[in-house]
């Protein structure tokens, strides 16, 4: 379900979109600060109330900036950090450690590991100020240090510890899911590049037909993949006739659309099972396993007539292309190169014999 979120919604994880993800989360720094200042007034805890007057406006306009500041986006969360830590450092300084608003000095460590980009080693020095202040504040209430608002009611206390924890656990999972969302979205994107790049790798980008590397592999996985020992298949290598003269008369594009038009005549007719490549310039290699000679001449056959029955017309010219064929048959035991050089050889015997023909024998 995450994977088709992500994969369909791939514009909410472009770079131009993160001041948004920013925007979300200072908006919600925002709200908690409104309702810390709220409840800071019920019970009079004058230093936190003018200090949240101060976060409110402070995480408004930090909302607004971000959405509006193409740079500097790193000052403004360094800043929320630095609020965050005084806050939390500052509320349990005056009110002890019951209501536990230190929660926030251990939550904010690895938010600011996720958060933080560019200098490395910031959240380590923003960690060390937290971790600081928590040792500090931890040793003075060790020491029975005097709080200046020491609330005795067990309500109080337990709505800001409650209050607390769901700020800070809220924050922890607003920031891990879009994490996680980047991070499937990382994977989405690598998987999607590593396909390309295999494609790339094996398909030939004007044909479209598998090229020699990965048709070399195909064979192998044929003759692997054999039913018995003695299963056959066929290996035909197909050359262009006169093809240089093609070039040379209409041009190098007209060339090109021939060698298109032949490539997409090897996928419509291949049989079910066969393979076709572009093994070379204006040479086609093709692989029918579980197959014959005769399979094979069957093929042949077909390319042939349908060529002949074709009338090229580029750019107002008009002409005809043929191809000759040499074909071989192999078993799993053959060694691959010698049943392809097999079939060469019948090619260029054919092309000694007149071309625009199936040669299958020595
Ligand atoms: P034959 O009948 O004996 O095969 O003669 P041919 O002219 O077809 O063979 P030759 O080997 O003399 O010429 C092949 C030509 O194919 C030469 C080369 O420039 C051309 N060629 C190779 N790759 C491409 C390509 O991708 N596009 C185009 N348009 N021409 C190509
Ligand atoms: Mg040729
Ligand atoms: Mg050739």
């Amino acid at each position: 379900m995450i994977r088709d979120f992500v994969a369909n919604n791939q514009k909410l994880f472009e770079e131009t979109n993160e001041r948004f993800i920013y925007a979300i989360g200072f908006a919600l720094c925002l709200l908690a600060h409104t309702t810390y200042l709220i409840m800071f007034i019920i019970l009079r805890v004058r230093e936190m109330m003018y200090f949240n007057i101060f976060s409110v406006v402070f995480y408004l306009s930090l909302t607004i900036l971000i959405l509006i500041l193409r740079k500097g986006q790193n000052i403004l969360v360094y800043s929320a950090a630095t609020e965050v830590i005084v806050h939390a450092s500052l509320a349990t300084y005056l009110m002890g450690w019951e209501p536990d608003f230190g929660i926030l000095l251990l939550i904010i460590i690895p938010v600011l590991f996720l958060v933080m980009k560019g200098r490395l080693l910031v959240p380590y020095i923003f960690s060390a100020l937290s971790m600081g202040m928590f040792i500090w504040l931890r040793v003075r209430k060790i020491s029975n240090a005097e709080l200046k608002y020491n609330f005795t009611s067990n309500k109080i206390i337990g709505s800001l510890y409650i209050f607390n924890a769901v700020v800070g656990v809220l924050a922890m999972v607003y920031i891990l899911t879009v994490y996680m969302l980047k991070r499937v979205n990382m994977e989405y994107k690598l998987t999607a590049q590593s396909e390309e790049f295999k494609k790339a790798a094996s398909i030939d980008p004007l044909t479209q037909l598998f090229n020699r590397r990965a048709m070399n592999e195909k064979i192998r996985e044929i003759r692997r993949n054999s039913v018995t020992p003695r299963s056959r298949y066929v290996i035909g290598i197909g050359d262009i006739d006169n093809f240089k003269s093609i070039n040379d008369t209409y041009g190098h594009d007209t060339g090109d659309k021939v060698l298109v038009y032949v490539a997409n005549l090897f996928i419509s007719l291949i049989p079910d099972g066969g393979y076709a490549a572009r093994w070379g310039g204006e040479e086609f290699l093709f692989v029918l396993p579980e197959s014959q000679i005769v399979d094979g001449l069957d093929f042949t056959d077909q390319l042939h007539k349908s060529l002949r029955a074709h009338t090229f017309e580029i750019d107002d010219c008009l002409f005809g292309v043929t191809m000759t064929f040499g074909v071989s048959e192999g078993i799993p035991t053959d060694k691959i190169d010698t049943v392809i050089t097999h079939a060469d050889k019948r090619l260029y015997k054919g092309k000694n014999n007149g071309k625009n023909h199936t040669e299958y024998t020595d």
